[in-house]
Formats: structure tokens, C-alpha cells, sequence
């Protein structure tokens, strides 16, 4: 039973005393944090399963190739994207997906590498 956690909260009330940034300036100065975070977001997804031809998801089926792309989500903004096109690309001597994903909030492209494996072949 303590008295400082049954304290009266009282309105908080902030004051900006001094703000040289106009409003203009800060907007920008956030699109530009945003435009870096998701250059940072792309460079660590193109480190992970999926973000290049040599570092492919692996998936057991065809069928779920797309499902499993679209999984991964915009590097923008987390929305879910939808498949634009799937190829087959072949690097070196294996074939690949290539899912091409467009998100459907932000319309950011993203490209992701999946490789089908047997599941019985190793
Ligand atoms: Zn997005």
C-alpha cells in the first residue's frame, strides 16, 4: 500500500519552446529517415533465404512457392503484397523462381528467389 502509485495523474502538458524546423523541413527530413530505413531493410533482406539467387527460400512443392514469397511482406511497410509474375530462371546449374511481388498498400517491387527441393533428394 503506497501512496506514490495511488498519485493523482495529472495532464501532462508539453510545450515546444523552441522549433526552428518548419513543417515542411520535417516532413521531409521523415521521408528521408524513411527512405534510409527501407534502404536497410532491403539490404538485410537481401541477405536472408529468398533476397538472391544464391541465398534461395527452399520450399518442397510448387504449389507453395507464392504462398510462401508473399509471406515475407513488404520491406516497406509490412503489408501483404500480391504476386505479379513467376518465372523460371536458371543460375548456374539449377532452375529457380523468381516471384516478383508488388505490395498492394505502398506498391514497393520485391523480388524473391525460391528454390523447390525433393523432399526425399539429398
Ligand atoms: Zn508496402
Amino acid at each position: 500500500m503506497s501512496e506514490t502509485l495511488a498519485s493523482p495523474s495529472r495532464p501532462c502538458h508539453t510545450e515546444v519552446v523552441a522549433s526552428k524546423k518548419r513543417p515542411r523541413a520535417r516532413r521531409r527530413a521523415s521521408a528521408q529517415a524513411a527512405r534510409r530505413l527501407a534502404a536497410d531493410r532491403e539490404r538485410l533482406a537481401a541477405l536472408e533465404p529468398g533476397g538472391s539467387p544464391e541465398r534461395p527460400l527452399e520450399v518442397e512443392s510448387a504449389s507453395i512457392v507464392e504462398p510462401r514469397a508473399v509471406d515475407l511482406g513488404c520491406l516497406h511497410c509490412d503489408a501483404v503484397p500480391r504476386v505479379e509474375a513467376q518465372d523460371a530462371v536458371r543460375v548456374d546449374d539449377r532452375v529457380l523462381r523468381r516471384v516478383r511481388l508488388r505490395c498492394r498498400a505502398c506498391g514497393a517491387e520485391r523480388e524473391v528467389w525460391v528454390r523447390i527441393v525433393g523432399r526425399a533428394v539429398h
